[in-house]
């Protein structure tokens, strides 16, 4: 069953000027983003910087309210908690970011940030936490002996191994990992990429899998969506999406990486035209590749999110190739 569902989740940021600090436009960030997540499956999220991804995965915590749309994790809404139900959330669902340093205060051990959570929900006692602690960052692959260091005496891998840790510890249901291995070296992302399926398969946890890299993705993702201006463009099995991807902008990200294995052949992939960036976002309709060209012959407001083949849904308009 689904764990995670969110509905036509939209957040608009209000853009202010002018002396009066007056709402002059808005950013679309999130323009009806749906999709869910099975229990113990990942759903791998990408697409360029500024699609959305982050403004996905703090909505869907519900650190920052959307602008419309709905979030359901286990059939219940999380937008219309309680602040009961409120506290049991934040349990159950843990994030994990691109820099560990969000989450590790550099002033303090790395066992008490990893704590944190423990002390705050009030959970077991002082003893018990320190075991708790032990035992995650020994799961992490560090050992207890590492409790009272600072943040700065780790490796970047080791930190972001703490920055695991840390969500562990709440053994939580859903993990949402916001670029996880970005900003490590190449060598580090695998194994912590490893260390993140092994602790999935044993623990049963759910990801929500953001990275701007469809290569990371590839490699921990049963499902992958592919975003776009803040709209969900591609949404497929990883193998639907690798093997034959149908959206233009999912062909212009799949051209950019190369095959690990020459030996490994795709579909030819097909270009139509330059695909815009995101932070130079055209005018009009966004979806249609022809639209990029001759928008003004486009009346399409909202891009229709079709079933292409069983479980491979494309946003409208894109060229049969
Ligand atoms: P990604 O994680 O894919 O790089 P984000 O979700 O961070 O993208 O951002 C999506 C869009 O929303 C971007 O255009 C970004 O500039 C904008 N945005 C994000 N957060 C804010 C904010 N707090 N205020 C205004 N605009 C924001
Ligand atoms: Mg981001």
């Amino acid at each position: 069953e689904n764990l995670l569902e969110v509905r036509n989740l939209k957040k608009y940021f209000p853009i202010k000027g002018g002396l009066m600090r007056r709402t002059v436009a808005q950013v679309k960030a999130l323009d009806g983003v749906s999709f869910s997540i099975k229990k113990g499956e990942t759903l791998g999220l990408v697409g360029e910087s500024g699609c959305g991804k982050t403004t996905t995965g703090r909505t869907v915590l519900r650190l920052i309210p959307p602008s419309g749309g709905e979030v359901l994790f286990e059939g219940q809404d999380v937008l219309k908690a309680s602040s009961s139900r409120m506290r049991t959330l934040r349990r159950d669902m843990q994030i994990v970011f691109q820099d560990p340093y969000a989450s590790l205060n550099p002033r303090i051990p790395v066992g008490q940030s990893i704590a944190e959570g423990l002390t705050i929900h009030n959970i077991g006692t002082p003893k018990e936490r320190l075991d708790q602690v032990a035992q995650v960052l020994d799961r992490v692959g560090l050992n207890s002996g590492h409790m009272r260091r600072f943040p700065h005496e780790f490796s970047g891998g080791q930190r972001q191994r703490i920055g695991i840790a840390r969500a562990l510890v709440m053994q939580p249901k859903l993990i949402v990992c916001d670029e996880p291995v970005s900003a490590l070296d190449v060598s580090i992302q695998a194994q912590v990429l490893n260390l993140l399926n092994d602790l999935q398969k044993d623990l049963g946890l759910t990801y929500l899998f953001i990275a701007h890299n469809l290569s990371v993705v590839e490699h921990i993702s049963n499902r992958v969506g592919v975003m776009y201006l803040g709209r969900m463009v591609e949404l497929a099995s990883r193998d639907q999406l690798f093997r034959k991807p149908m959206h233009p902008y999912t062909k212009a990200l799949m051209s950019a990486i190369p095959l690990p294995d020459p030996t490994i052949k795709r579909d030819r992939i097909i270009l139509e035209g330059d695909v815009p960036s995101p932070v130079n976002p055209p005018s009009g309709c966004r979806f249609h590749p022809r639209c990029w060209l001759a928008q003004d012959i486009c009346k399409h407001d909202d891009p229709i999110f079709e079933e292409k083949e069983p479980g491979h849904f494309v946003a409208c308009h894109f060229a049969q190739g």
